[in-house]
């Protein structure tokens, strides 16, 4: 729902986890940074996908690819040159391009008179103004709130039915006409408007076009000998990936969810034709367990499987999660047969294929492929964790409950008061966890509200250090989800919070 949402969205900036790219220049629309606790958390989903796909795996390896591609890959991909494709119907792609660039733009002029108004509201009013209050109460401002909030809720609609009749009728009744017809499907036209193109090379004349990748997916297939030959690989066996992606996206605005420069992690296996389907089935099954085996509820996910495939896929599903805005996909596994090996061969003029020594043929191997947004997981972890408690005496506590082996920071050592040698043994103590874990020492306020900044915080165990600690080396641990809290040896800490973060 709404409100969870933008308790989401505000609780990633209060406590240093996503901030708006270029915020004191009023931000970059769909580009975000991720801050000092938020860059740790995208890591350590980073470490754990890897951990799973490349570390556990024997036959997978993992690699890291140029942004900069050379721009025939993008001819053999299919995302450049997309127009032309005889597989696509140009005119209503093209409108449908249209129908939302109208739309975004229109959305674009409302949020800037919101925020016109309120500038006006902030110079009349000075320290008084709250805005909160000022959009619930000023009339124009909240019926342009409602209309902007109607258009994304129509679009978001019409996207899922890929149907550009709806467009075109919400367009007609915003009075912005434009004629439209026809309805045709989203994706596989949208690439090709979605590539940030710039240039190599030092003169106009000479100057190359490149493209920023929008997938990372090319910089594997490229490269499938290359990995083949020099790790000896034997099919079947993966490449994995993990790097920046960049769409020129039309409608993004659901804060990381839809961004224009993100991050993929993704995965090609490379098989034996004909064994496609019993690979897709394992994919699908590993995929949901390691979602799983982060211990979030199981509710939260489905897969959608793909009717309408891609002209390349001869199967295709996502797995979807329930972001506060509903189920929507977070992962995509697709089997993609040799179209990609195929194209790049007859593009590059080089020959991609297997010599299978079982067999004594060569062939172009089909492709599987698991493609998941790191952004997107950031998203479902950190939405699912935070939760607004309400304890036994009636007040609510703030506690962000990320899988530990996921948290920033593992433990904070709090000195229970800044005196009596309370502080250097918490120091000494952070000295000792930190060769292990990210811990973080806090000895200000008092002991509760340091707790409850922990919890916000997402921080799994809190390690506090009293008078008792001078006379028996004992320090209390408190666990963050329970609020349990247990006396613990000094020289027991380090395996204690090892045996709740470790993968
Ligand atoms: P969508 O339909 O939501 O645009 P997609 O089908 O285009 O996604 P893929 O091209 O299959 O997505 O990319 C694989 C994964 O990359 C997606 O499942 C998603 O998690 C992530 N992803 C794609 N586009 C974006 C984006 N603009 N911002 C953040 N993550 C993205």
């Amino acid at each position: 729902n709404e409100d969870q949402f933008k308790k989401v969205i505000s609780h990633a900036k209060e406590y240093g986890y996503v901030f708006q790219s270029s915020e004191i220049y009023d931000g970059l629309s769909a580009v975000y940074d991720y801050a000092q606790n938020g860059v740790e958390l995208k890591k350590n989903i980073r470490d754990y996908w890897w951990k799973a796909m490349v570390q556990m795996n024997e036959n997978i390896v993992g690699i890291d690819t140029a942004i900069f591609m050379h721009p025939t890959t993008w001819k053999a991909s299919g995302h450049v040159d997309a127009f032309s494709d005889p597989l696509i119907d140009n005119k209503d792609s093209k409108k449908r391009y249209r129908a939302d660039v109208l739309v975004e733009d229109y959305c674009a002029k409302i949020e800037s008179k919101i925020d016109k108004e309120i500038k006006k509201a902030e110079k009349r009013f000075g320290d008084a103004f709250n805005k909160e209050e000022f959009v619930s109460t000023n009339g124009r401002v909240v019926g342009y709130q409602e209309k902007i909030n109607v258009i994304l809720k129509r679009l978001g609609q019409s996207l899922e039915r890929e149907d550009l009749a709806d467009v075109k009728a919400l367009i007609e009744e915003l009075e912005i006409a434009d004629p439209m017809t026809g309805s045709r499907n989203w994706t596989d036209v949208k690439q090709f408007n979605l590539m940030f193109g710039t240039k190599l090379g030092a003169s106009a004349e000479s100057a190359m076009d490149l493209y920023l990748r929008p997938e990372t997916a090319q910089g594997i297939f490229v490269n499938f000998l290359n990995v083949q030959k020099s790790g000896r690989m034997k099919i079947p066996f993966g490449i994995a990936q993990t790097g920046k992606a960049f769409r020129n996206e039309i409608v993004a605005r659901q804060f990381i969810f839809r961004m224009r420069e993100f991050e993929q992690m993704e995965m090609q296996f490379f098989i034996k034709p004909g064994t496609q389907k019993e690979w897709f089935e394992y994919w699908k099954e590993n995929r949901m367990k390691w979602h799983l085996s982060l211990g979030m509820d199981q509710d939260n996910y489905r897969f959608h499987d793909h009717e309408k495939l891609a002209h390349y896929a001869d199967a295709a599903t996502d797995i979807e999660f329930k972001f506060p805005f509903g189920f929507k996909e977070l992962e995509g596994i697709h089997s993609r047969t040799d179209f990609d090996l195929k194209q790049h061969e007859e593009f590059s003029g080089k020959k991609l294929q297997y010599f299978d020594h079982e067999d004594n043929a060569s062939y172009t191997p089909y492709v599987l492929e698991t493609s998941i947004g790191l952004d997107r997981m950031f998203l479902a972890v950190f939405s699912n964790a935070l939760e607004d408690e309400t304890l036994e005496d009636g007040s609510v506590r703030t506690v962000l409950k990320l899988p530990a082996v996921l948290a920033p920071i593992k433990a904070a050592i709090l000195p229970l008061v800044k005196k009596d040698g309370l502080p250097e043994i918490a120091k000494q103590i952070m000295e000792d966890l930190k060769w292990d874990f990210n811990v973080d020492y806090d000895e200000k306020d008092a002991v509760g509200r340091r707790y409850r900044r922990q919890d916000a915080n997402g921080t799994p165990f809190c390690i506090t250090v009293d008078h008792d600690t001078l006379e028996d080396n004992t320090v209390t641990i408190r666990h963050r989800d329970t609020m349990e809290q247990q006396r613990v040896k000094i020289e027991d800490l380090n395996e204690i919070i090892h045996k709740e973060v470790d993968a």
